[in-house]
């Protein structure tokens, strides 16, 4: 069986190797999801609730842990590992606790004439097998936003892990296996996204691919899924607006974290910051600061900000992108450095909507800041993407707020924050190009659910 090697993003060394599952090993993990399935659905949700919250418990016991595994596999800065971590741990523990509580509710049927002496209610039934394929960025909590609802559904499931971080899921898994949780039910393979990937969500037994990545990605496998549920967390190009009334004083750490943590790698990360021109140059002053001062390096150092992008090929295109958009009339406000994978935060301004940095997802360090007069020229420029997952504004100004409400078709407006907040018991998803259905835990059990109705005749 081939091998994938799992590198430390810093330093390039071989963490750990795995063999790479072909189709043969997915078909045979998929049959040991069938085969646990019929008990995991019987698991009373008592129980299936006590082993999330005990894998929960165990992740959290062992946080150091996992922290330095996702510094080392995916790069990203202890400090947001840290906070990835603790967020995952919540993830669970509302999974554990949303278990209790997955319900239908009665049925009117006399409301229909045709419905008459009859009685009529549903209930929520667990899919089957689900396939969850997930993305680098966030090897845990992402995954956690799969298997978590999945499990207290009462589904089973098989897992790919970005071939880049499996570790910290395998970590996850064995938590999860201390906890209690039965032989079968949560399956792991590890391979490349185009073999390994491809069998999964081609394989014709699973009820449903619930999948968090790349848009292109994310289309292929609405194409050759076939007959099944499909959910879709994908990507954006994330913007947003502060107003002249801002608290600059919050804004400003706020839209720098927002730009550059896990070196601009998360799928809301903020990339198109529009800044009203009376406050663009005081703003600016402290932004460029701020950014200037974060610590670019060893994701393990306590006090490290940007970390490692999560391979030389990223790095190298990201940095093509800005040469790009330089050679075309923007203008960078930092210095432009990369050494392999380490690409220091760039912020470039005159860009332009077409450019790459502004039109496609950067998924790097890397923001562009775009001056404006009216709050309605703003507003149509962060609505023109072809994305929808979440923006943000910065204003105290109800009327404006509730006019972006209004104006943006995303899956979510953070009012007096930026793109990137999310907690993870809230309905998260993106529109159009940014993916279909939602997750956050309760909205993914709806998603990895089916309702079944059931209906009493009572007549004679
Ligand atoms: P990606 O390249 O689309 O990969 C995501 C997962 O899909 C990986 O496990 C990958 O495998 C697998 N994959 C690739 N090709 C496949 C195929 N043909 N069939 C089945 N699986 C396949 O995305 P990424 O680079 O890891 O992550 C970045 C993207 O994820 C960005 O667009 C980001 O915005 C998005 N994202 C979205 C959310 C959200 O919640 N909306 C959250 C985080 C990230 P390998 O990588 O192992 O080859």
């Amino acid at each position: 069986m081939a091998a994938l090697d799992v590198l430390d993003k810093f330093t390039g060394e071989i963490i750990r190797s795995l063999p790479i599952a072909g189709e043969s090993e997915v078909d045979a993990a998929v049959r040991r999801a069938q085969r646990a399935f019929p008990g995991w659905a019987a698991t009373p949700a008592h129980r299936r609730a006590a082993i999330l919250l005990g894998a929960a418990e165990r992740i959290q016991t062992r946080r150091d842990e996992f922290t330095a595994l996702i510094a080392r596999e995916a790069g990203k800065a202890w400090k947001h590992a840290a906070g990835e971590v603790a967020r995952s741990v919540e993830t669970f523990t509302f999974a554990g606790e949303e278990a209790k509580r997955i319900h239908g509710e009665t049925v009117p049927m006399d409301a229909s004439a045709f419905g008459e002496g009859r009685v009529g209610f549903y209930l929520r039934a667990p899919l089957g097998v689900v396939s969850a394929i997930t993305p680098f960025n966030f090897p845990l909590n992402l995954v956690a936003h799969k298997v978590g609802p999945g499990l207290a559904a009462g589904n089973t499931l098989v897992l790919k892990p970005a071939e880049e971080t499996p570790l910290t899921a395998i970590l996850m898994a064995e938590c999860f296996r201390d906890a209690g949780l039965p032989d079968g039910v949560l399956e792991l393979v590890h391979g490349p996204g185009e073999t390994t990937g491809d069998a999964l969500v081609r394989h014709p037994a699973p009820a449903k691919v619930t999948f968090t990545g790349s848009p292109p990605v994310g289309a292929h496998i609405l194409k050759v899924a076939g007959l099944k549920r499909v959910t879709l967390e994908l990507g954006n190009n994330s913007g947003t607006i502060v107003e002249p009334d801002a608290n600059l004083e919050q804004a400003v750490p706020r839209t720098v974290m927002s730009a550059f943590a896990n070196a601009g790698q998360v799928c809301i990360s903020l990339q198109r910051l529009y800044v009203h021109e009376t406050i663009a140059e005081a703003f600016l002053a402290q932004f460029i600061a701020a950014t200037r001062a974060l610590k670019v390096g060893n994701p393990l150092d306590r006090d490290c900000d940007v970390g490692p992008m999560i391979s030389d090929e990223a790095a190298a295109r990201a940095e093509s992108w800005i040469r790009e958009a330089i050679g075309e009339g923007a203008r960078p406000l930092t210095e432009i450095k990369r050494e392999g994978r380490l690409l220091w935060p760039v912020v470039l301004t005159d860009t332009r909507p077409d450019m790459k940095v502004m039109c496609r997802e950067a998924f790097a360090p890397l923001v562009s800041v775009v001056r404006y007069e009216r709050f309605e020229d703003a507003l149509a420029m962060l609505a023109d993407s072809p994305y929808g997952l979440q923006a943000g504004l910065y204003t105290r100004d109800l009327y404006k707020a509730f006019k972006a409400v209004a104006a943006l078709d995303v899956g979510g407006v953070m009012v007096n924050d930026t793109s990137i907040f999310r907690v993870d018991q809230m309905p998260y998803g993106g529109n159009r190009m940014s993916g279909i259905g939602r997750e956050g835990v309760r909205f993914a059990i709806e998603e990895m659910t089916n309702l079944k109705l059931v209906c009493f005749n009572l007549g004679d």
